[in-house]
C-alpha cells in the first residue's frame, strides 16, 4: 500500500534545509520486519524503520531511521537523521562569529551565493577574533596560517586550487589565440 493511500502522517519540527519550522509531511516509510529473534525461550521481533519528510516551505527531504522492537514503547523510539547530514558548530567560536556561522547554514541550501558571502563575514570575523593583520583577506589568511606555524594548510585556503589555476591558464591561452585569429 503506498503512503498517500494510508492515513498522511505529519510532524512539526525545524526543517533542516530552511530553518523554518514547518509542518513536514511523511512521504515515504520503510520497516523491515523479517528479524525475529530468538533467545533464551523469548522470541521477538525487531529491525530498522526509514521514513522520508518533505518540507512544504522548501520540498527539502529529511531521511531519517530508528531502530524498533517489540518490547520497545513508540515513545521511546529515537530517531535518527540520515539526510542532510547535520553541520556541526565548531567548538570555541565567540558569540558573534557563531550567529553569523548559524546564519550562513540557515541559508547553505537556499542560495550558494548568499552562503558564500556570509562565510567570507565569518572568516573575516574569526581573522579579526585572533589578530590577523593585512589588507585583503588573503593576507589576513597568510598572517594567520604564519602565526600559527601551519602555513602549509590554512594558508592555501586563499589560493584557488591546482586544478582550477590549470582551467584558468587553459583558458587564458584559449582566449589570447582566439584574439590573434580574429586580429589577423
Ligand atoms: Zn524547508
Amino acid at each position: 500500500m503506498s503512503e498517500t493511500q494510508k492515513q498522511r502522517e505529519f510532524m512539526e519540527r525545524r526543517c533542516p534545509h530552511c530553518r523554518n519550522i514547518v509542518t513536514l509531511e511523511r512521504v515515504s516509510h520503510h520497516v523491515q520486519t523479517d528479524h525475529m529473534v530468538n533467545e533464551e525461550y523469548i522470541t521477538w521481533n525487531e529491525g530498522n524503520g526509514y521514513e522520508m519528510w518533505e518540507c512544504p516551505a522548501c520540498h527539502g527531504i529529511e531521511l531519517r531511521s530508528y531502530f524498533w522492537a517489540d518490547m520497545i514503547e513508540p515513545q521511546d523510539i529515537k530517531y535518527k537523521t540520515l539526510y542532510p547530514s547535520v553541520s556541526k558548530i565548531p567548538l570555541g567560536l565567540p558569540a558573534n562569529i557563531k550567529k553569523q556561522f548559524i546564519s550562513a547554514l540557515k541559508v547553505r541550501n537556499l542560495d550558494a551565493n548568499a552562503y558564500g558571502v556570509l562565510m567570507r563575514r565569518v572568516i573575516e570575523m574569526a581573522c579579526e577574533d585572533k589578530g590577523a593583520t593585512g589588507h585583503f583577506l588573503n593576507e589576513k589568511i597568510k598572517d594567520l596560517a604564519a602565526k600559527r606555524g601551519n602555513s602549509s594548510t590554512l594558508g592555501q585556503c586563499g589560493r584557488p586550487s591546482s586544478k582550477s589555476w590549470e582551467r584558468w591558464r587553459t583558458f587564458k591561452s584559449w582566449r589570447v589565440n582566439r584574439e590573434r585569429t580574429s586580429n589577423s
